[in-house]
């Protein structure tokens, strides 16, 4: 029974990394039918940021992964908040204390920094461990009455796990294969805190087994943590779930992690959707407003750390979801290439319905307030397979709605030549006297007046464009001519003849 969830912080935006843990974790259990759970690590209050809960939720629902459960959509295993699981937690790392495997402490800030500075000025790091706490305030090093006379008088203090002396810890990751790791090289993580509240590591650890969570499929960051994790779970006697760590996503030059500043600076987002800091009112640029389709953004995400195996690129969620194997995931750092995101973006514009896309272009262009939506859509249709995003209609289908304004100077040396005026007189005639104004019929007489009188193709196509469209570009002149229709046609050639 695969159940997994995703655990981000509502700290702020998720970053396309964040996007991506959700994505494996989303295919992994749609994979083996099984349960895909969102739940919010709101455990430091001093990291809230209003807005970020919502984002998180928006932003899945926008990629086409909703959770199965979350706090939004309520399942048995509830609530899916830790905010709203406090009063669980206390009572673990009693357990913890009880069975030896946790301890009091109550060192304050002043004397754990003079500790460290004190190891740094040996060129040592402090490490809160066996070798060091009895030397500090904590119930190993006072006796019982000195611990409870300081908890009566309302201390301060942490629950610290009792990391083990001289063992070497077998670890073992999807991705990674196993893991050895000396305890001596461990400190004893905080648990608890007198303020009531779970650290992260408490928290994920009750709440993934509360969960019943199988697998924990997370970002390579919380490597370090597996093997606190595992042995909170030894702690507990609980079953350890298996751990699957993804690959970092590194920038586009394959130098160092790609960070939430990295998008302004190098020019494309790093967040699914826009957001607005509710402190400062900046705001982000996010895919969804940078014209992305849901459909891109999950194809490029799900090749960052794995492929397929083959030189299939394309997949769309259910395909993912079959191709999708955790061992296929690999360990190295996964370079992110914003050229590419695009390429996966004019892939999907192709799949897009031309009705949808015309009534998004639509609203973004008063010019195209008066025009009928079914001839916009027609005009999509003739210049998608060229466009990466809805921004890009206007440049490429301008002349659809609007005659040109001004002639391409290069283009008009290249296509106006001695004779040319007379040519387009003669096109405009027949043009006059086609009744059946369709692509093929055009097609037809206009070609067929080209090879009988030997002119030449291009003495003729390219002034005609030039004279509807402006430049030399677009789609095909007879599919304009047809567009734009008969009267349009010889108004625009005739303005370039006299
Ligand atoms: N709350 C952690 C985060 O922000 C969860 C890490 C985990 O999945 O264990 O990513």
């Amino acid at each position: 029974n695969v159940r997994v969830r995703f655990a981000p912080s509502p700290t702020g935006p998720l970053h396309i990394g964040g996007v991506r843990t959700a994505l494996f974790n989303y295919l992994f259990a749609k994979k083996h039918n099984g349960t895909f759970i969102l739940r919010i690590e709101d455990t430091d209050q001093n990291r809230y940021v209003e807005g970020a809960e919502q984002y998180i939720i928006d932003a899945l629902n926008w990629c086409g992964m909703p959770a199965d459960e979350s706090p939004v959509n309520s399942g048995t295993y509830g609530p899916y908040r830790q905010s709203e699981r406090r009063d669980l937690y206390k009572q673990y790392a009693d357990t913890l204390i009880a069975s030896g495997n946790a301890y009091y402490a109550f060192d304050t800030s002043e004397t754990l920094d003079f500790h460290r500075k004190d190891h740094e000025a040996k060129g040592k790091t402090f490490i809160y461990n066996w070798h060091n706490r009895l030397k500090l305030s904590n119930s190993l090093s006072l006796s019982a009455n000195e611990v409870q006379t300081k908890l009566d008088a309302g201390e301060d203090y942490v629950i610290r796990f009792k990391s083990p002396q001289d063992e070497t810890l077998h670890l073992t990751d999807i991705i990674r294969g196993d893991i050895k790791i000396d305890t001596n090289i461990l400190d004893d993580k905080v648990l608890f805190k007198s303020d009531g509240m779970p650290t992260y590591h408490l928290a994920n650890i009750v709440d993934d087994h509360l969960m019943e969570i199988s697998h924990v499929i997370r970002g390579e960051e919380w490597l370090p943590s597996l093997a606190l994790h595992y042995q909170l779970y030894n702690a507990f006697g609980w079953e350890t779930p298996e751990f699957a760590h993804l690959p970092l996503i590194l920038k586009p030059t394959g130098k160092g992690k790609l960070s939430k500043r990295d998008g302004d600076k190098l020019g494309f987002p790093v967040f699914p959707l826009e957001w607005t800091d509710p402190k400062t009112g900046d705001v982000s640029r996010g895919y969804k407003e940078d014209g992305y389709f849901p459909e891109a953004m999950v194809n490029f995400l799900a090749f960052l750390g794995w492929n397929p195996g083959t030189e299939q690129e394309i997949f769309n969620m259910d395909g993912l979801i079959t191709a999708f194997n955790l061992t296929k995931v690999n360990k190295s750092g996964a370079r992110f290439d914003p050229d590419k995101t695009k390429w996966f973006n004019h892939h999907y514009m192709q799949e897009q319905d031309n009705d949808v896309l015309a009534e998004t272009f639509k609203n973004q262009h008063s010019e195209l307030a008066e025009i009928d939506i079914n001839y916009i859509s027609m005009v999509i249709g003739l210049v998608k397979e060229r466009a990466t995003f809805v921004s890009d209609f206007w440049d490429l289908s301008h002349f659809f709605f609007t005659a040109p304004t001004s002639y391409d100077e290069k283009a008009s040396k290249k296509a106006f030549k001695e004779g040319t005026k007379d040519i387009l007189n003669q096109v405009v005639s027949i043009i006059n006297n086609i009744d059946d104004f369709s692509v093929e019929t055009l097609q037809t007489i206009i070609k067929g007046w080209i090879t009988s009188k030997d002119i030449g193709f291009g003495k003729v196509m390219m002034p005609l464009r030039l004279a509807l469209v402006g430049t030399l570009q677009g789609p095909d002149v007879f599919d304009i001519m047809f567009m734009i229709g008969k009267n349009e046609t010889v108004k625009r050639v005739d303005r370039v003849i006299n």
